[in-house]
């Protein structure tokens, strides 16, 4: 047996992931390519393996929130273009130049440190300019041009591209609609008229998951998908293309008992049986990344049925009401995120239940679990806890 399907583990279908690349770029016209978001550890999935996977592929872009993430991906053997989308210490230039990674330059103030990093070091940067057309989070706002003209003639910089993010693509209002169209108007506009003053960008890109899946026919250099690589809808809408999950969550049942009614379960003693029960426990909890919430309205499948969560959930353990289920036994495999038999639990169901956001699942599930690659539909290899990733 697998050693690492003994507690609590991930399975990564590398498979899926493959799938739900192919439908994508069926999704998207034929000059618009894929830069794969693979920030946070691959959205929990696992960096290296996935950004591998995707390069294999022939995904040629990889996006990341920092550097640190960036450097992992090289380690891994990337050496594709890598887009740092978030923030980089100015003085962490030179590395920027040694590792040959793309900067997103957002800020008036932030393009003239880093060039005077740059200048200091002796190095050449390659930058994406970040628009702010409507998120509020990081760009040059509207009306910049000015200062774009200026940081575009900077010798310490390669402009090599521009891009600017959506914050309601996802959304199914008709305000949200409207000001999807405003936020690509606005990214349209910019870029043109920084194009007829003679300002070139060779790669421009505006979609994030929502955006290409609900309008892909923007026609830009790339788009960048992150959620629905890993299987999930970025929101409640339905999705134009087929995709398979690609991560499913188990765990083992470590001890089973019959109670009698009245007895507490979990801190707090917030749960009391009222009826006599068979409750199982098993060996995950919040410091797997499994959100505590989920105390009240959470579930897994045992034996493919469904079996609530019972009392609050611990940091490691948590108990399931397993009455209904005949011949539940210690070592039994259940299942957290995915499909056993007819019944599945998805990681949208779960956020939804936990008034959250499906990336919040995945991003939360922790170091501690182990992820199990398989690819052709067999488990090859692990990511341990350390990082390390050993081959079967
Ligand atoms: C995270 C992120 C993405 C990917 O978002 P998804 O909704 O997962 O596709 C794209 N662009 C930027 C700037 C991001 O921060």
């Amino acid at each position: 047996m697998n050693p690492y399907r003994q507690r609590t583990w991930a399975e990564v279908s590398l498979d899926a992931l493959s799938h739900n690349l192919a439908a994508i770029r069926e999704h998207l016209p034929p000059k618009t390519k894929v830069m794969a978001v693979v920030k946070a550890d691959g959205y929990g999935h696992g960096d290296g393996m996935t950004a591998r996977t995707l390069a294999e592929a022939g995904v040629d872009y990889f996006a990341v929130s920092n550097l640190e993430e960036a450097l992992s991906l090289r380690e891994a053997g990337i050496d594709t273009n890598i887009l740092i989308l978030g923030y980089t210490a100015p003085q962490a230039a030179p590395r920027l130049a040694t590792h040959r990674i793309t900067q997103a330059v957002f800020s008036h103030t932030y393009a003239l440190e880093l060039a005077d990093c740059c200048k200091e070091a002796g190095v050449v940067v390659d930058i994406h300019l970040k628009l702010d057309t409507g998120m509020g989070r990081i760009g040059f706002s509207m009306g910049s041009e000015e200062q774009l003209r200026q940081i575009c003639a900077l010798p310490e910089f390669r402009v090599t591209g521009i891009f600017s993010h959506l914050s309601s693509a996802d959304g199914d209002t008709p305000e949200d609609a409207a000001y999807t169209k405003l936020q690509c108007l606005r990214f349209a506009d910019t870029v043109a008229a920084l194009e007829r003053e003679g300002f070139s960008f060779p790669l421009k890109h505006l979609q994030n998951s929502a955006g290409l899946a609900f309008l892909p026919d923007l026609g830009y250099d790339y788009a960048r998908a992150g959620i629905v690589l890993y299987g999930a809808a970025p929101g409640e809408a339905a999705l134009p293309f087929p995709l398979e999950p690609v991560l499913s969550l188990r765990t083992t049942v470590s001890m089973v008992k019959e109670v009698p009614a009245g007895t507490a379960v979990s801190y707090g003693r917030h749960f009391v049986t009222h009826r006599p029960m068979r409750l199982a426990t098993v060996p995950i909890g919040y410091a797997d990344g499994y959100p505590r919430r989920l105390s009240h309205g959470g579930w897994m499948l045992v034996g493919g049925r469904p079996a609530p969560i019972v009392g609050s959930i611990c940091m490691d353990q948590l108990m399931l009401d397993v009455t209904g289920i005949p011949g539940v036994e210690v070592g039994d495999t259940v299942t957290v995120i995915g499909r056993d038999g007819a019944e599945e639990i998805t990681v949208n169901q779960l956020a939804a239940t936990a008034d959250t956001i499906g990336y919040e699942i995945l991003c939360m599930i922790s170091k501690r679990v182990p992820r199990i690659y398989s690819r052709a539909g067999v488990e090859f290899a692990v990511k341990l806890p350390s990082g390390q990733v050993k081959l079967f």
